[in-house]
């Protein structure tokens, strides 16, 4: 049968550079305008998957799904780089590979001439080349493998499907997303076709990648997601949850209750409220460590989450206690009640606006003010300015998040420091927030920024990373704990080799910092980057932490009131220290609320944070690796891993649909790309769902999230 079917693979490949186009729409997005045409192509690392450039994975995907025939279409500027990943390959001869080069021009100008449809990581001109080419082949099958920064859509389909309308051939688009499976977009026609044909054998002529079918659904934004089972309108979790009455935390209580109560309390319960429980037990049961000292961790976390729970107000509210699990810390915290009793207080007792004058009022909240910042210095672990000309010693200024530190460390430093042809670092795992304003400094300087890549542990590349300082990087800038993979990076080593190449480092420890992980000595950093919300104080306020040594690199941005010493009409002088950094009217409430924060933190310890974290990642992972086709990213059996913060794909399903169906059964995690686009291409998947804990988090919860994911997985198999 496999003989009468001409099957031909096209791999489209644009490993180190991009098109420089930039598309936007119109409002009804039937319009599409495309500028920047003649800018050279920003430079982008090779993707590595498991040590292997994504290319190379493709390649080797389309040879075992049984291709007769592979083109990889690309440019002729990427012809050497494929011919090597070609070359690493062990395809049969059976399986000629040939490499097609687009011409850049052709392609930009394809796109302008007719970008109607989605433009995402593939452009008309590839689209148009890979149609001619499938044309050329003449094949009865074709698949689309993408590779590299290429992420083919349903719009892409659609569109090749259009162009093949009355023709013979079948288009098959495959998404190569470096998983457990290759999950494959695929036509009905070609569908129907497939089952009577070998590939759709078991065993797939030898191939022992699995082939998941996926159908193009309209999300609500208009962007088109990819969902299981081509053509498929009904969701498969409908009955079950118009059924259901119990949530997931209830239904984890109820199964760990002895037979008779058991019965009582599933009295009035419906039969997806008992399939729940049902499944609850067998969760739980699976998830049980197996050694004494495990076991004495899982407890000593279920005591610490079960205790510091009763500090945290909301979890405590009626609506939500015994109900909801708030597995969503990495986006925020919830508000320790220390931290909103601090606000509440110095708001009714002691607000008025520091630096402005000198009445007692305003004097004692001068010293509120000086009192919190004195309490995060101590949390950073870091020397504090002796008063605020004092600038011999580490500042902390006050900014809106850590992104507002991020972005003050570009235009206060780099603006200064950063020329042109220099070079910045970050990872390709970094926060958007940790990644684009060093994308636009260099933009705007002339100088470059490039992502180095992690390995398939997460864990950052040490190896790439010497390498790339051969280049004399003029900053690294990277992140403590990484907010979809969980993973620690080991800053301290980091730190000190950009310091040998002569490099400043920035750190991102938005994620680090509700750890007890962040100690700025230890780190060895020139400016640390936080946020208040992100370890249980207010949202709107953050810092940047600079050594003395980069702060006297560093020159005014905002400038305006309550940062100078000494203004004329013709010019004026800054503070000599952080507050210079601090234009206007400053969150006053929000840092004593935080350094509240602080303090319940430090109350806690650190070291028992972490214990915490650790066996409570340990028992999420017992129970995810549990559940068949749950792919977790990150070695989370490493120490590294242990950051509370597991992140994960079920099967082909989009976030979207996960997160919801947690919702209902009140479990609260996030879904999507994470503000990390760039490791979502890396990773070949349009988003993940990630469970993030918190100091209030308990085994119960996690169980309660597991048993979630479970019965998500159990409906949708
Ligand atoms: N970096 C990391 C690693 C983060 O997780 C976040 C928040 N998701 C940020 C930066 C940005 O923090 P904020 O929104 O508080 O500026």
């Amino acid at each position: 049968m496999a003989d009468e079917l001409r099957t031909c693979a096209f791999v489209i490949a644009t490993t180190e550079d991009t098109t420089p186009l930039v598309v936007t729409y119109d409002d009804d997005r039937d319009k599409v305008e495309c500028t920047n045409p003649d800018e050279a192509p920003v430079a982008r690392p090779l993707q590595i998957y498991e040590g292997r450039p994504v290319i190379a994975c493709a390649l080797d995907a389309a040879a075992s799904a049984g291709a007769s025939s592979i083109t990889v279409l690309t440019r002729p500027s990427l012809e050497a780089a494929i011919t090597r990943a070609i070359d690493a390959l062990d395809i049969a001869p059976a399986c000629p590979i040939t490499v097609a080069t687009l011409n850049e021009a052709d392609e930009i100008a394809a796109t302008r001439a007719a970008a109607n449809f989605e433009l995402f990581g593939i452009s008309k001109g590839k689209l148009d080349f890979a149609a001619q080419a499938i044309k050329a082949a003449k094949a009865d099958l074709a698949y689309i493998l993408s590779a590299d920064q290429v992420r083919i859509t349903a719009d892409h389909l659609s569109a090749l499907r259009e162009d093949f309308d009355g023709h013979d051939v079948e288009v098959v688009l495959t998404w190569v997303r470096m998983t457990r499976t290759t999950p494959m977009l695929l036509t009905a026609g070609f569908l129907s076709r497939l089952a009577e044909s070998d590939l759709c054998r078991a065993e797939n002529n030898g191939c022992d990648r699995g082939v998941t079918t996926l159908a193009a659904f309209e999300h609500d934004s208009g962007w088109k997601q990819l969902l299981p089972n081509a053509g498929a309108t009904s969701d498969p979790t409908k009955d079950f949850l118009a059924d259901l009455k119990l949530t997931a935390l209830e239904a984890v209580r109820i199964a760990k209750l002895d037979e008779d109560a058991t019965e009582g309390a599933l009295k009035k319960a419906s039969d997806a409220d008992r399939e729940l429980v049902e499944l609850a037990r067998e969760v739980i049961a699976g998830m049980q460590p197996d050694d004494a000292s495990e076991l004495a961790a899982l407890a000593a976390a279920e005591a610490f989450g079960t205790r510091n729970k009763a500090d945290f107000p909301l979890l405590n509210a009626p609506e939500h206690k015994g109900k909801l699990v708030y597995l969503d810390t990495a986006a925020t915290g919830q508000r320790v009640g220390t931290a909103l009793e601090a606000m509440h207080d110095y708001d009714t007792h002691t607000n008025a606006n520091i630096r402005r004058s000198i009445y007692g009022l305003i004097q004692r909240s001068g010293a509120a003010w000086n009192d919190a910042r004195s309490v995060i210095y101590k949390y950073l672990n870091s020397p504090e300015p002796k008063s605020m000309m004092d600038t011999k010693s580490p500042q902390i200024s006050i900014t809106m998040n850590t992104t507002g530190a991020t972005n003050l460390v570009a235009q206060a430093w780099g603006e200064y420091n950063i020329g042109e042809g220099d070079l910045i670092l970050c990872w390709i795992t970094e926060h958007h927030s940790n990644m684009i304003p060093w994308m636009t400094l260099a933009e705007r300087k002339g100088a470059t920024m490039r992502a180095l890549p992690v390995d398939s542990r997460g864990c950052i590349d040490m190896e790439a990373y010497k390498a790339a300082l051969a280049d004399k990087p003029k900053l690294v800038c990277v992140a403590q704990v990484g907010n979809v993979l969980g993973i620690e990076n080991p800053v301290a080593e980091v730190a000190a080799l950009a310091h040998e190449a002569g490099a400043r480092v920035v750190v991102d420890c938005a994620q680090s910092l509700a750890h007890g992980k962040v100690d700025v000595q230890a780190l060895g950093a020139d400016f640390v980057a936080c946020s208040a919300h992100k370890m249980y104080g207010p949202q709107g306020v953050g810092a940047l932490w600079v050594s003395q040594e980069a702060f006297a690199e560093m020159k005014t941005v905002n400038v305006g009131g309550g940062m100078v010493m000494h203004v004329t009409q013709y010019d004026f002088e800054p503070h000599p220290g952080a507050s210079r950094y601090e234009a206007g009217s400053q969150p006053i409430s929000q840092v004593v609320g935080w350094a509240a924060a602080c303090e319940y933190l430090q109350m806690l310890g650190a070291e028992n944070i972490i214990a915490a974290e650790a066996a409570l990642t340990r028992h999420l992972m017992r129970g995810m690796s549990a559940i068949g086709d749950v792919t977790v990213f990150g070695d989370h059996a490493c120490e590294a891993g242990q950051t509370g913060l597991v992140s994960f794909a079920l099967r082909n399903l989009a976030p979207t649909p996960i997160v919801r169906f947690l919702d209902h059964l009140g479990v609260a995690v996030r879904g999507g790309s994470h503000c990390a686009l760039p490791l979502g291409t890396a990773l070949g998947v349009s988003g993940t769902t990630r469970i993030s804990m918190g100091v209030y988090t308990t085994a119960e919860d996690i169980e309660a999230a597991v048993l979630a994911v479970a019965m998500c997985a159990k409906l949708y198999a």
